[in-house]
């Protein structure tokens, strides 16, 4: 009996993470600084903590409707609708999923069938590509890297057009994970201008949404293309709450009538002691981010400042909390080889660029979700790296 041959066979069209056989090969590496990371190093608000304690000592411990608490649906649809001037109806517009990866694993398979093509401005976020490939479609990327990341309404109208008919989704991820890129009101309404002329998703993952560093605040893709974007967001980034596994889905209600059936089936609910924590954090802890992101700029100005002086050329990140770096042209271009020397050499471990994607090469990511003083060493330990590759 062979049942490894009888598994679904888009499983064996899923590579191992790169992330994963990186971590492999250097986490046995004694004192290594790590700036790998994807997850505040802050700790969840006491405020919110407090709820969560709680909700156990309350006996919260039965499962809630598949939708979520309405009580949580309600302050999320007030939350979206305070930040970002959107409305979406807490009774059917709104899922409250296990974290933002279960919303991605549900909007997927929900929409793709075999041959489908989703589209994504790469270098992206590796979470995506192994779902579209599960349910047997394809990512196909659009290559932003020479207009610094960012993608223009051309770039977009082109990539549909020639694909007409096989893209069923766009999805759009900013601020960005791993660039940093944001996009202000007037490029998110070009974009939408081009969206709306075609009869596609849009899957607008905003997780880094309270997370933008400019003076303009984030404006949600939906706010312009209502009908067709199912928005993803979540706890994790914004109040510190990765391991309490919350995301949201919110999109108009036939859309989210379908996607429901998927979620229910994949997870029947979401950790019941983790929503009302969110509850807590999205009634009163709208601000919860302020003080996070104002630690977040420093060390993103102080490892840009650090890395250019070594050469290293950085477009200033406008969110979330990752420095994306073109390698020096005098030093190794390939990246995942540079970033397992540098972790041999000198005890850091950053993500070698091609993990995001084949147009991340000759890049490299670093999360500033670390404290000051590990950022201070790891920086120290780069420029005795650099200075001992050139002679
Ligand atoms: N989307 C992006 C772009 C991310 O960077 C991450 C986590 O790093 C996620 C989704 C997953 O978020 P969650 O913790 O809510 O599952």
């Amino acid at each position: 009996m062979n049942l490894t041959q009888k598994f679904n066979p888009n499983l064996d069209r899923i590579a191992i993470s790169l992330i994963r056989q990186f971590d492999q090969q250097v986490s046995s590496i004694p004192d290594i600084i790590k700036l790998t990371l994807g997850e505040p190093d802050f700790y969840t608000p006491e405020h919110v903590k407090q709820a969560g304690i709680a909700a156990i000592e309350n006996n919260q411990s039965h499962y809630t409707g598949m939708a979520g608490l309405l009580e949580l649906r309600q302050a999320a649809s007030e939350f979206m609708n305070k930040k970002y001037g959107l409305s979406y109806a807490a009774e059917d517009e709104i899922l409250v999923t296990v974290g933002v990866t279960e919303a991605i694993s549900s909007v997927l398979l929900s929409i793709l069938v075999a041959g489908d093509e989703v589209l994504i401005p790469a270098p992206a976020y590796p979470g995506y590509e192994p779902l579209i490939t599960l349910a047997g479609g394809s990512l196909v990327e659009i290559d932003t890297r020479a207009n610094d990341f960012v993608l223009t309404p051309e770039m977009l109208e082109q990539a549909i057009v020639e694909r007409e008919g096989k893209v069923k989704a766009v999805i759009l991820n900013y601020p960005a994970n791993p660039t940093g890129v944001t996009y202000n009101r007037g490029q998110i309404k070009a974009l939408a201008e081009v969206l709306k002329k075609h009869e596609v998703f849009v899957i607008a993952d905003e997780v880094y949404s309270e997370l933008n560093y400019t003076d303009q605040p984030h404006v949600s893709i939906a706010e312009y293309a209502p009908e067709q974007t199912i928005v993803l967001n979540g706890l994790s980034k914004s109040h510190a709450m990765t391991g309490w596994r919350i995301g949201l889905i919110f999109a108009a209600r036939e859309l989210v009538a379908q996607i429901i059936k998927t979620h229910q089936y994949l997870v029947t609910s979401a950790s019941t002691q983790s929503q009302f924590a969110a509850i807590e954090a999205l009634k009163n802890g709208a601000d919860d981010a302020l003080p996070m992101k104002k630690e977040y700029l420093k060390r993103r100005d102080y490892i840009i400042e650090k890395m250019s002086d070594l050469g290293f050329k950085i477009i200033e990140p406008d969110g979330a909390f990752y420095i994306f770096a073109k390698i020096p042209a005098d030093l190794e271009q390939d990246s995942f080889k540079f970033a397992v020397d540098f972790a041999k050499e000198n005890a850091v471990a950053i993500i070698p660029g091609i993990a995001f994607g084949q147009y991340g090469e000759g890049f490299v990511r670093l999360s500033y979700a670390a404290s000051m003083d590990v950022i201070e060493q790891a920086m120290a330990r780069l420029t005795d790296y650099i200075t001992q590759k050139r002679p």
